[in-house]
């Protein structure tokens, strides 16, 4: 939502109160001549600055926890944008109904927050430190896990500020402000407890003076009356402008001891201002308690749910010291009671394998009372083309266990098939609907035909982690073909099949994109069968005749447009994972933020 409202010609960014008056003084101070800026203290939040009778009054558009918009108590919408237009035709509480855009100057971009372009970096290395992840692996996590990391940086990030000193008591404070320079203004802040309370420390005229800093039932930081933040360095951003209500504006962070001097990350370039002047303190882990209710769910949500804190996240062969090899030793191998799953081609079981490490897995056991060759020529196959697969959203195979059976070993993915798990848990889905199109759009750029791409075919790690499966059909394509021909009609799963497959046999990337659209039907539709009821001819005269399902129950209407693009009749009309990757990265953003 909020990249749509960067492109809006009267939204300004991250302005402060006083430049929106300015540029709306110069505009004219209209009646009813509004702009949209970005919320300085509230995350994902906006402020509506309005003029009316020669002055300007300014409203916060605060996000609620339902992805919904509202100017506090006020009605709810689905954008900053709508609550523009309900206010242009209802006051409701406003000071006057919206009538004229205060546009930005020509060439004036909206304002970068100070945060914002410092995200980016914190974002980054800490993915890197915390999971060890470079190169492919750490772009990757960032594409799929940006909403939450943008969270954690958001609410951990005052950690690595200079000014923040950690848990001091106020006698500890006193002297690290009168030591060194003694400028008035310059200020620190403690931790009071581990409940959310802080207090900000300032030199006023030679004296230190302490404000408390509490958060309320929300998590929301205030200095007492004073106005409400979510982060500390929001509120540190805000007095450092501005006094409002203490005896003078932040002016220069008293540095912590223990950072001083240490500046070993040269990446992080700090580009001025208070909240920059960064130390390069590591952010501490995400076991310290959490500090407000709404950290609280930010940690709880971090702490179970980022697919990069699981063991297949990263491919078992990005030891440098791990040996490669596709077969299996039998001897390091130990299977578990219980089948995970099964199949014509036998069972698939729980095991551990040793490698450097031990390592869970998945054992996809052959029949060995099936002496059919063919079954077994299928298995190596799929092995083949797995060997060849190296991504975190794809299953991938460890090793070929030639034993007692042909045994084929890889990750494990233990919540099990989607569209099982979906009937029972009904979310997350555009989180995981966006993995698998990672997935597939790196089997596309490599030249891989899925051809059983299918809600039963992707397994999920985590509830918030998917990888696609089931190798069995698919197929290396050569590059300038693009496509496999089958020679015959096999057992194919028709319904999730394009009109191309089933006439003339031919399986492309595009054709994986029109059963990734059946697939996420069945996402949508919380694991239901598609085109239930019908046989799979009566499905391809159904598709012939210009008909396609329609949208599940609930479906958001993005997502059904998606779908319906992905069944575009003609493969070359119908848009490559290429595009359909960012559609989805783009929705699931917007929902997540
Ligand atoms: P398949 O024939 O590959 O579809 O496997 C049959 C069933 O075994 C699947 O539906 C899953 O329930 C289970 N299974 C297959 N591979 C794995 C895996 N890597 N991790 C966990 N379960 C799996």
């Amino acid at each position: 939502m909020a990249d749509k409202v960067n492109t809006l010609p009267f939204f300004y960014g991250s302005i402060t109160r006083e430049e929106a008056e300015e540029y709306l003084q110069h505009a004219g101070m209209g009646n009813g001549m509004y702009l949209l800026r970005q919320s300085r203290n509230y995350l994902g939040g906006f402020a509506l600055s309005v003029s009316y009778s020669n002055r300007c009054y300014h409203y916060t558009i605060e996000r609620e926890p339902n992805e919904t918009y509202a100017i506090a108590g006020g009605k709810s919408h689905r954008s900053p944008v709508e609550v523009i237009d309900y206010h242009s035709q209802e006051m409701d509480g406003l000071v006057c109904l919206l009538k004229k855009p205060c546009n930005r100057p020509r060439n004036m971009q909206p304002k970068v927050g100070a945060f914002e372009d410092l995200k980016e970096k914190l974002i980054r290395e800490y993915v890197q430190q915390t999971w060890n992840l470079q190169g492919a692996g750490l772009e990757q996590a960032i594409i799929s896990q940006r909403p939450q990391l943008e969270k954690l940086i958001a609410t951990t990030a005052h950690k690595r500020m200079p000014w923040f000193h950690g848990s001091i008591t106020r006698e500890d404070s006193e002297p690290r402000l009168q030591n060194g320079s003694r400028t008035n203004g310059k200020f620190l802040i403690r931790q009071r407890d581990l409940q959310g309370s802080y207090a900000l420390c300032l030199l006023h005229e030679g004296q230190v003076m302490h404000y408390r800093i509490d958060s309320d039932r929300m998590g929301k930081l205030s200095i007492p009356d004073g106005k409400k933040f979510d982060t500390l360095w929001q509120l540190v951003e805000h007095y450092s402008y501005k006094p409002d209500g203490l005896l003078r504006v932040l002016t220069e962070p008293c540095q912590r001891p223990d950072g001083d001097g240490i500046n070993a990350h040269a990446n992080i370039t700090p580009s001025g201002g208070i909240l920059t002047r960064l130390k390069s303190v590591p952010i501490p882990g995400l076991i310290k308690v959490p500090h407000n209710s709404f950290c609280l769910l930010i940690h709880l949500l971090v702490l179970m749910s980022l697919p990069m804190d699981t063991e297949v996240y990263e491919s078992p062969y990005a030891d440098p010291d791990e040996l490669r090899t596709s077969t299996v030793d039998r001897r390091q191998l130990f299977l578990e009671d219980g089948e995970l799953g099964s199949g014509n081609f036998g069972t698939v079981m729980k095991g551990i394998y040793k490698m450097r490490k031990y390592k869970s897995v998945a054992v996809k056991i052959l029949k060995n009372d099936d002496n059919n060759p063919s079954v077994r020529d299928e298995m190596l196959r799929e092995a083949n083309v797995m060997q060849q697969l190296d991504n975190p959203y794809i299953v991938r195979m460890i090793g070929i266990c030639e034993a007692e059976n042909l045994m084929l070993v890889m990750e494990l993915a233990e919540l099990g098939p989607l569209n099982k798990f979906l009937q029972k848990h009904k979310y997350n889905i555009s989180e995981l609907v966006h993995q698998v199109s990672m997935g597939m759009k790196y089997l596309e750029e490599h030249n891989f035909v899925h051809r059983d791409l299918a809600a039963r075919n992707v397994l999920l790690v985590t509830q918030h982690y998917a990888k696609i499966s089931d190798f069995g059909l698919s197929k290396a394509v050569a590059e300038e073909q693009n496509y496999y021909k089958a020679k015959a009609h096999g057992k194919w799963p028709v319904k999730w099949y394009a009109p191309e497959c089933i006439n003339y046999f031919k399986f492309s990337s595009k054709s994986d994109v029109w059963s990734f659209g059946v697939f996420m039907w069945e996402a949508y539709s919380y694991g239901q069968k598609p085109y239930k009821g019908m046989k799979g001819n009566d499905v391809l005269l159904m598709i012939e005749s210009g008909n396609r399902m329609d949208a599940p129950v609930n479906c958001p209407p993005e997502m059904y447009d998606l779908m319906k693009t992905c069944w575009t009749y003609k493969a070359d009309e119908r848009p490559a994972f290429a595009v359909v990757e960012p559609r989805l990265r783009e929705y699931y953003y917007d929902i997540s933020q």
